[in-house]
């Protein structure tokens, strides 16, 4: 229990990162038009490389990166206020989102010098985008089983496999592929290595899935005798699945894992206004504001580990469980609090928001790892496994 309460202390945003918060919300003021809830529903999930370019000239694209490879060096907290802000007006942010969360950081921790200076200024400069290549269609949750496989000839290595449900792949340059250097599936984490591939290959096939929504924003990829120069193997060969725990800690704990349908709770607010409809719906109003305050407190807590150099990835599930659970909430508790005044039809935009979000609601557990296997690692975090 002691180190349980350890591991959960609260933490503070720092008065640098609170400063810099203006500067942010100045720069969006001037950048980007207000969007329709129904927009900024897609939060995270819109592409745009003008709107990446303009954040990266501003120096905010690969933030946490070292400035001598382009980066801007910010702390984990000026990184979490800069992400909550573009969040929060549902900024398309998808184009490089990948590369500044999980990629570049990856890279910078673990890549040889030349792949340092060859990848980090093209992503802080965002002239290049990243996807990540973990899943295949038998084994997402079961990582440890992929069979895509790299085999070292003299040429190179050379890959063979499939991913799948890899997000934004037909718009990116490079996936960092999780795939097998060496055993069979059946030797689980041994012998998994990490790869940059250059999605511009020949062999490389990409093919977009429309998803429920109509979005096509994730795709499948091929790999038939794609030939990889031998330093596109990034850190160590057999290491892939250490690296990989490494990375999904930035990949679970953000603000991302929080907001995805917070734009639906704001545009209601708006609408119960309007419609003199709010002591009626306090009750309800109340609890999602301190559920949201709290995930928040929770969320700075592992920026916190972060920023410390740590890999809290218990911390992190947790973050993710509890965080993907309110988003899943947050249309159905709105939508049932619209059903309950039929008299008073809401506007189109609020409608088309809640749509939209019902639609993705249950995706929101599922990308960044299922709630079963977050609740796995927590419970063997707390020793309970
Ligand atoms: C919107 C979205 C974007 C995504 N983007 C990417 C991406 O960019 N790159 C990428 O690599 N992947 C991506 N994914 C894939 C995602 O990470 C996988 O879908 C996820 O890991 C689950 O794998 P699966 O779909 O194969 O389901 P399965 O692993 O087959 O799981 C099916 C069900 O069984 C449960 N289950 C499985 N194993 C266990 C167990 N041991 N104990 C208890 N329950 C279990 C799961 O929790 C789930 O409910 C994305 C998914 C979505 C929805």
């Amino acid at each position: 229990m002691a180190e349980l309460l350890d591991r959960l202390q609260r933490a503070e945003l720092p008065a640098a990162a609170q400063a810099f918060r203006a500067e942010v919300k100045d720069f969006i003021a001037r950048e980007m038009p207000p969007l329709g809830a129904d927009v900024r529903a897609r939060s995270w999930m819109g592409f745009d490389a003008a709107f990446s370019r303009k954040l990266a000239a501003r120096g905010w694209v690969g933030v946490t990166l070292p400035k001598a490879y382009g980066g801007a060096e910010l702390d984990a907290f000026r990184r979490f206020v800069l992400v909550e802000e573009l969040l929060a007006v549902g900024a398309p942010v998808a184009a490089h989102w990948i590369a500044d969360r999980q990629s570049g950081p990856l890279i910078n921790k673990f890549g040889s010098e030349a792949q340092k200076q060859s990848y980090l200024p093209r992503i802080c400069r965002a002239e290049v985008f990243f996807c990540i290549g973990m899943s295949e269609p038998n084994s997402g949750s079961d990582l440890a089983s992929i069979g895509t496989r790299a085999v070292r000839t003299e040429r190179g290595w050379v890959l063979n496999g499939r991913k799948i449900w890899t997000t934004n792949a037909d718009k990116c340059d490079y996936s960092i592929a999780l795939v097998r250097t060496s055993g069979l599936p059946a030797d689980r984490q041994a012998g998994l290595s990490q790869f940059i591939v250059d999605l511009r290959l020949p062999g490389v096939t990409v093919r977009p899935i429309v998803d429920l929504s109509g979005d096509a924003h994730f795709s499948e990829m091929f790999f038939d005798d794609v030939l990889l120069a031998g330093d596109a193997l990034i850190g160590q060969e057999g290491q892939g699945w250490q690296q990989v725990n490494a990375e999904l800690a930035f990949e679970r704990s953000g603000p991302e894992r929080l907001y995805s349908s917070v734009v639906l709770v704001d545009a209601w607010i708006r609408w119960m206004r309007r419609n003199g409809q709010i002591e009626q719906h306090a009750e309800t109003l109340g609890r999602l504001l301190a559920h949201l305050a709290t995930l928040r407190q929770m969320s700075i807590a592992v920026t916190a580990k972060l920023a410390a150099g740590e890999s809290p990835l218990v911390e992190a599930a947790l973050v993710k469980e509890l965080g993907t659970t309110y988003e899943q909430e947050i249309p159905s508790i709105v939508e049932a609090a619209l059903g309950a005044s039929p008299g008073q039809p809401a506007d189109p935009e609020l409608l088309r928001a809640a749509a939209y979000l019902s639609h993705m609601a249950p995706t929101f557990s599922l990308r960044g790892g299922t709630r079963e296997i977050l609740r796995g690692m927590i419970a063997r975090g707390l020793g309970l496994r």
